[in-house]
């Protein structure tokens, strides 16, 4: 198993105005290379953190802690701030959610592109321009000599995306973080764009982890997901595993919400988990869904342990663990 990304205990707290908030509440993941792994969860449970906290772009009051935070064997805790900026041009990228927050508005498509490639690696300015076109075309843009001289407010939102990823590619990096890439895009648009991230990822060889709430897109892209609830990862496991047999409760209540066709009749209302995620500010008591959760009893008010249900399947709750499963190390 050839390991790229390699996280341990990772913690991000944020200072409030009602004391210190849990955002990351010691996770543990690995990415392997040319793996699509999704980082699936409601809003607010940490996802977007974990990913900002591997660029090392938290915003500046956020505190990251972590055992280790290894990419490529090279421990990212204690890379200089230089240093992880060129890491982050080269072998790390990341597709936001909104194209805009990484696209300068006053600089041509061309310049932004080719930017990337003539900062980090010795190639002439005709290289990296047709390295450009021949990304932009394979993002699905037309015409992509003459988009290359435009500016990004004038495209639509689905080509600042397919651009945003073609930037991303640029480098040909290691590891892509997508966060919530296609969220605001219409469906149609989301449909091909998703495609054509996998169909990238497969011929660059990138590993990608794909942040979405969406567990439609987890089935369509996925090869391993792990699912975030209130700032810890509750359950891992290969994409078919997880569908075929969720086992924490609340992988399974995000399971019953999500319409199936041929068995939710049209126009009829979706389940949802009842209750409300618990507070993040100040410590959580035992486990964090147990509020919500319809099989909660007397030992989930002590913190549950991370159970191994099959190799790469675990899930941390005590009723897997009832049921015969072995404690993860
Ligand atoms: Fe439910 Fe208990 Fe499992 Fe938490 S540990 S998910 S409360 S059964």
């Amino acid at each position: 198993m050839d390991i790229l990304l390699d996280v341990k205990d990772l913690r991000v707290d944020l200072p409030t105005e009602h004391g210190l908030l849990h955002a990351v509440r010691g996770i543990d993941f690995q990415v392997r290379r040319g793996e699509m792994l999704c980082l699936v969860g409601e809003s607010g449970c940490g996802k977007s953190m974990t990913s900002l906290a591997l660029m090392g772009l938290l915003p500046r009051r956020a505190q990251r802690s972590a055992a280790h935070i290894r990419f490529d064997g090279i421990d990212l805790q204690q890379l200089p701030e230089r240093k992880m900026a060129d890491l982050r041009g080269q072998r790390m990228a990341m597709i936001f959610q909104d194209p805009m927050t990484s696209l300068n508005p006053s600089y041509t498509l061309g310049n932004q592109l080719c930017e990337a490639l003539l900062q980090h690696r010795h190639v002439s300015y005709t290289e990296a321009r047709d390295r450009a076109i021949y990304l932009l075309h394979r993002t699905g843009i037309k015409n992509a000599e003459d988009r290359m001289r435009q500016y990004p407010h004038q495209l639509s939102g689905g080509l600042r995306q397919r651009v945003m990823i073609a930037m991303a590619l640029m480098c040909e990096p290691d590891l892509i973080i997508a966060d919530e890439p296609t969220t605001a895009l219409d469906v149609t648009i989301q449909a091909q764009i998703l495609r054509m991230i996998r169909e990238l990822q497969q011929e660059f060889g990138s590993a990608v982890v794909f942040i979405t709430h969406d567990l439609g897109v987890v089935a369509r892209i996925a090869d391993r997901v792990a699912v975030m609830y209130a700032g810890e990862i509750v359950e891992t496991a290969p994409v078919v595993q997880l569908f075929a047999h969720p086992s924490h409760p609340y992988t399974r209540g995000l399971l019953n919400c999500i319409p199936v066709r041929g068995k939710t009749p049209p126009g009829s209302r979706l389940a949802a988990i009842p209750g409300v995620v618990p507070s993040l500010v100040g410590q959580v008591q035992g486990c964090a869904f147990r509020n919500r959760c319809p099989q909660a009893h007397d030992a989930c008010e002590e913190i549950p342990p991370n159970v191994v249900i099959d190799g790469g399947h675990y899930a941390r709750c005590n009723n897997v663990h009832l049921h015969g499963a072995e404690v993860a190390a």
